[in-house]
């Protein structure tokens, strides 16, 4: 029946995508990828982890799952992985369509899976494994997960964030060793191509299923991974975060589960938090911007986020000095619910704190002006 089933639904796909993992180790690493073609398109995407591990055949097929269904989506395409993966991760992977399909139904479409499925095996061990890019959430989650004793080792997807020109990935890499030396956590590095390979029409919405396909590929060290995020608002449509609280459980299983953290801690108690310890703030990156690892002083995570730590300590980041502060780069921000809620937290906190200038009436303004009112205290009579 289930055969049947998904022969009719392939019947409507015109395109499929067959996955078939390869795995290829040596002394110093262990490469997990696949070919494949689609559209006369050969593509080629590996995952590199650093280190002589073995995967078990479970864990490569959700791997490759994992980072193939956005590819799909896009596509339009049936897609076929030859393999096992487990009965949840089968499940949920398509509650995981439908959130994409709804949150950007111009990229993303419900495609059918052809997959073999087993019963969800026990988590191999109760270590849990954080994603860590040296972002204020991720550095925040690491400390607090560390002292928890939820996590003992974090893990750098090298490729995800940064472009390799410029030797961005390299600066990231030497930038999250020294923060993780401080956090006294240990450091595993996979570096993907699935950016250059995919591009970003595929690749983005759908971040967080790269994320979890690295982790995932780890599942036979660790028993869950974890993913760091900040409260997304879930009305903003096609700019939902693709590390989402609702949607990065979905790409887990009960065998390996993953789950998000630092949604219920707002972004400027982090702030503040972390501006506490100058070892760790010094080496904080929060720009958008892929071209390199540091801060472009243009994109509306470097601006909020300059404002933001103003508010909190009353200084000027050392990568965005007052003299930066230009209002139309201000005005060129499009706020969605997620920007608008915290411009608004950062008003409040400078109101709270007596932080005043040029930007604090600029940011005013700009949120004033940006449609639907909030709540702020101005400190202008
Ligand atoms: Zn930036």
């Amino acid at each position: 029946m289930v055969g049947q089933s998904i022969f009719r639904c392939a019947m409507r796909f015109i395109r499929s995508i067959d996955i078939d993992p390869k795995v290829v180790r040596s002394e110093k690493s262990t490469r997990v990828g696949f070919a494949t073609s689609v559209d006369d398109e050969t593509i080629q995407v590996d995952f590199t982890i650093e280190g002589p591990v073995e995967p078990s055949e479970i864990a490569v097929s959700e791997a490759m799952l994992l980072a193939t269904v956005a590819l799909a989506m896009q596509r339009k395409a049936l897609l076929r992985v030859r393999g096992r993966v487990s009965r949840a991760l089968r499940h949920t992977i398509n509650l995981y369509q439908e959130a994409c399909a709804y949150w950007w139904p111009h990229r993303y479409h419900r495609v059918p899976i052809d997959v073999d499925v087993v019963d969800d095996q026990p988590p191999s061990t109760a270590r849990g494994l954080l994603c860590f890019s040296g972002g204020l959430d991720s550095i925040y989650s690491a400390q607090n997960l560390k002292a928890a004793r939820q996590i003992d080792t974090c893990l750098l997807v090298s490729g995800y964030d940064v472009d390799p020109e410029n030797g961005g990935q390299h600066q990231q890499r030497r930038r999250v060793s020294r923060l993780l030396e401080r956090l006294d956590l240990p450091l595993i590095v996979v570096t993907t191509n699935v950016r250059q390979v995919l591009g970003q029409k595929v690749i983005e919405g759908a971040q967080g299923s790269y994320l979890a396909a690295a982790l995932t590929l780890l599942s036979d060290r660790f028993g869950r991974g974890i993913v760091s995020s900040g409260l997304v608002d879930l009305r903003d449509v096609g700019s939902s975060d693709p590390v989402h609280e609702a949607t990065m459980p979905l790409l887990g299983s009960t065998r390996f589960p993953v789950s998000v953290y630092g949604g219920q801690f707002s972004r400027l108690r982090k702030l503040a938090d972390i501006a506490a310890e100058p070892e760790l703030f010094r080496d904080l990156r929060v720009c958008l911007d892929r071209v390199d690892d540091g801060h472009c002083g243009r994109c509306p995570k470097c601006l909020l986020n300059a404002f933001a730590i103003v508010a909190v300590t009353g200084e000027w980041p050392m990568w965005y000095p007052q003299s930066e502060f230009d209002a139309r780069h201000l005005m060129a921000i499009r706020f969605n619910e997620t920007r608008r809620r915290y411009a608004a937290d950062i008003l409040n906190c400078a109101a709270a704190n007596g932080r005043d200038g040029e930007w604090r009436i600029a940011l005013q303004a700009h949120v004033d002006g940006a449609g639907s009112p909030v709540a702020t205290r101005s400190l202008v009579p």
